[in-house]
């Protein structure tokens, strides 16, 4: 399989994938993924997508949780 965005090459690599919303924010270690070795884009099977999307709506109880500190950026 080729990168979709650069037709660079794919590596299989465990990635740790990151979800943004309003108020949420979350992390999934140890994905299974495709990386882009030219651009580092990373493609999930969409096994990995359909079971990365239970985890951003709550449906797994988290191993661990961490402290994220957010701050305002002062002029
Ligand atoms: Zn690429």
């Amino acid at each position: 399989m080729k990168c979709v965005f650069c037709g660079g090459k794919l590596e299989k690599r465990n990635v740790t994938f990151h979800y943004e919303d309003d108020n949420k924010y979350l992390f999934v270690e140890e994905v299974p993924a495709e990386v882009c070795k030219s651009c580092g884009e990373k493609t999930y099977s969409p096994k990995v997508t359909d079971k990365l999307l239970k985890y951003t709506k709550e449906e797994f109880k988290p191993a661990k949780t961490i402290e994220v500190p957010v701050y305002s950026f002062e002029q």
